[in-house]
């Protein structure tokens, strides 16, 4: 079972800020932005090449719903999501970066600094 999987099933412990019967909002254990939220669909698919437009429907008002939970949905916020070795997909479970809580640097994720760039 993957990580992400295990986290859905509190068999690994996170840090939750929205959750419903389908998907699944906690804080990234490396934030890269002051406000960095993982959020990804209960059902196990491996990225965004499997994402069905049924779960991508569903999965768009639910994220735009934890933009709002913390509050970066006036002051924005950047969501990403990586697919693959050339994307630097870490964890094969689709999942969205939601980053904002700052001005963000245009950079690669596994670039970034968080002291100095935003
Ligand atoms: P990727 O590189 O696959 O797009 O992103 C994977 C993200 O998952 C990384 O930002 C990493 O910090 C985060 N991550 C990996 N393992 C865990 C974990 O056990 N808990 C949480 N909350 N985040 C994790
Ligand atoms: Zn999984």
């Amino acid at each position: 079972m993957c990580i992400f999987c295990k986290i859905i099933k509190h068999e690994i412990p996170s840090n939750i800020i929205l959750e419903n019967d389908d998907f699944l909002a906690f804080h990234d254990i490396n934030p890269k932005a002051p406000i960095h939220i993982l959020v990804i669909p209960k059902l196990h698919v491996d990225s965004f090449n499997e994402a069905t437009p049924k779960i991508m429907q569903n999965m768009t008002t639910f994220m735009q719903n934890v933009a709002k939970e913390v509050h970066i949905d006036k002051s924005g916020y950047r969501v990403i999501t990586n697919v693959g070795d050339d994307g630097g997909q870490e964890v094969k479970h689709l999942h969205f970066h939601l980053l904002g809580g700052a001005k963000l640097a245009w950079s690669h994720l596994s670039d970034s600094d968080p002291k100095g760039k935003f």
